[in-house]
């Protein structure tokens, strides 16, 4: 079966420092994949190589079989790329239903300011409202994002990640500030979303990384030190000691 999304051997240099070396991953609908490491490791700097905000020193990334290496943020995007930011692209003076349409809208392109107006005229409303039941935002579609509880706004970061209803999901630490309860909601939703997408998960919390994904990828400076299923990358020494060790 061809991967909805590969990188080979993704390597990304700034300046001296080697943000990410060496990097595959195949990701596959149906499959959550956990990227986890320490602070720095380049789990963002991956998301970013595998989106296109980053272009790499080397190596590559396939879409569907598909060399789009070269390609813009937008036009993964319309290829069926979806992503959310470790730092919200939230318009916070905007409603729950406007920044999910200005998401559809823009596919992939950072909300401007331009963009602010386009996001109270025509919009693909009927892509916003269905990315806003998935996540379970439907009844505080015309809340105002300043109003929104901090498990809120990133389930409206997730809605406006699904709203180009992409195929390929990149989530950067969407549990970010989240309590436990809103989290054990999310951490569900992550779930179930991974069942008809494919899902790359950037996850600080190990309870949530361990309880829901199917694969673990662990970054350690840049390098991926070992993959596999949660049982066996907790049981790893390696892993304890470059990471989990760090945590503690
Ligand atoms: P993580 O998300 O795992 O915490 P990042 O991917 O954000 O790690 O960062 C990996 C490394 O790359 C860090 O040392 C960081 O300082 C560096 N880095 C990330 N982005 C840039 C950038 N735009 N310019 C220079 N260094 C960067
Ligand atoms: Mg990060």
């Amino acid at each position: 079966m061809t991967a909805a999304l590969e990188a080979t051997g993704l390597t990304r240099r700034f300046g001296g420092l080697a943000a990410v070396s060496d990097v595959s991953l195949a990701l596959s609908v149906g499959e959550l994949h956990a990227v986890i490491g320490p602070n720095g490791a380049g789990k963002s700097t991956l998301a970013n190589l595998l989106s296109g905000e980053l272009a790499p020193s080397g190596g590559a990334v396939r879409l569907g079989g598909q060399d789009v290496t070269g390609w813009p943020v937008w036009r993964r995007a319309l290829g069926g790329i979806g992503r959310s930011f470790q730092k919200a692209n939230i318009l916070q003076e905007l409603t729950v239903l406007e920044n999910t349409r200005l998401a559809a809208q823009a596919r992939g392109f950072t909300p401007g300011r331009w963009l602010r107006r386009a996001a109270r005229e025509a919009g693909p409303v009927s892509e916003a409202r269905a990315a806003l039941a998935r996540a379970g935002l439907g009844p505080w579609e015309d809340a105002v994002a300043t109003t929104l509880s901090h498990g809120q706004l990133r389930l409206l970061e997730i809605a406006m990640a699904l709203a180009t209803g992409p195929r390929v999901l990149l989530l950067d630490e969407p549990l970010a500030g989240v309590g436990p309860e809103e989290g054990e909601r999310l951490a569900s939703l992550l779930k179930e979303l991974s069942r008809d997408h494919a899902l790359l998960l950037i996850e600080h919390d190990m309870d949530v990384v361990f309880a829901v994904a199917d694969t673990l990828t662990v970054m350690v400076d840049g390098r991926v030190l070992e993959r596999g299923p949660p049982a066996r990358i907790r049981a790893s020494a390696a892993v304890r000691d470059a990471y989990l060790g760090h945590a503690a």
